[in-house]
């Protein structure tokens, strides 16, 4: 993997203000995958391929990433980006609509990294579920989105999206199926562990 070229690539991306996964986020991911060494990973909204790539490095021997998009611009540079780095064995790139892609998905993974359309994420919750391993952990990034998602924000924009992210919230927090931990970092990351 070439480590050089995906720096270059991480920079680039912050320069064209392109949502690239946060350093501190991205440090936590890493400690928890470099345990559990997962061997399929589903990630929702692969912009530039960035966190895909960073994630590869703690795939198991033969593991692999599945990652939706669906920007036909965004969909190119990833592809460009994965070769680039030497990836490209690793990283899959379903192209569309994750709310199209997903139902008509029937894999199992033991690792999914929600990071799309917050608007969806009860739904690409309940397809994540669906397709997850026992044991297997479920991450949403930006769950706290600017911190709205915890005061009475209710600017008419971000309404829905700040309503779906509570409800993802409320969601996890009463699965009596896995155990959820809300973390201040970055725009805010969910981790969910599934019983086994
Ligand atoms: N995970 C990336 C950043 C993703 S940014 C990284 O950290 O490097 C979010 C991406 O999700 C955007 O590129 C956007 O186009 C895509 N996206 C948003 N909603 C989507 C949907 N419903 N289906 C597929 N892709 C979606
Ligand atoms: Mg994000």
């Amino acid at each position: 993997m070439n480590e050089e070229e995906l720096k270059k690539i991480k920079e680039y991306a912050l320069e064209r203000h392109i949502p690239i996964i946060m350093d501190d986020t991205l440090e936590i991911i890493d400690g928890i995958l470099k345990d559990i060494k997962p061997k399929r990973i589903l990630e929702i909204g692969t912009a530039v391929g960035y966190s895909a790539m960073c994630f590869s490095r703690y795939l198991d021997e033969n593991g692999t990433i599945d990652t939706i998009e669906r920007d036909h611009e965004r969909i190119e540079e990833a592809k460009e980006n994965i070769i680039k780095v030497g990836v490209e064995d690793k990283i899959n790139i379903l192209e569309g609509d994750a709310v199209e892609i997903l139902p008509n998905l029937n894999e199992n993974y033991d690792v999914v990294f929600i990071d799309a359309a917050k608007g969806k994420y009860p739904f690409f919750l309940e397809q994540a579920k669906r397709m997850l391993n026992n044991g297997g952990i479920i991450f949403a990034d930006n769950i706290l989105y600017k911190g709205y998602v915890m005061s009475d924000y209710n600017k008419h924009k971000q309404r829905t999206a700040v309503r779906n992210l509570r409800e993802y919230i409320k969601e996890v927090t009463e699965d009596e199926n896995c155990t959820t931990e809300i973390l201040e970092v970055g725009d805010g990351l969910a981790i969910s562990r599934f019983n086994k």
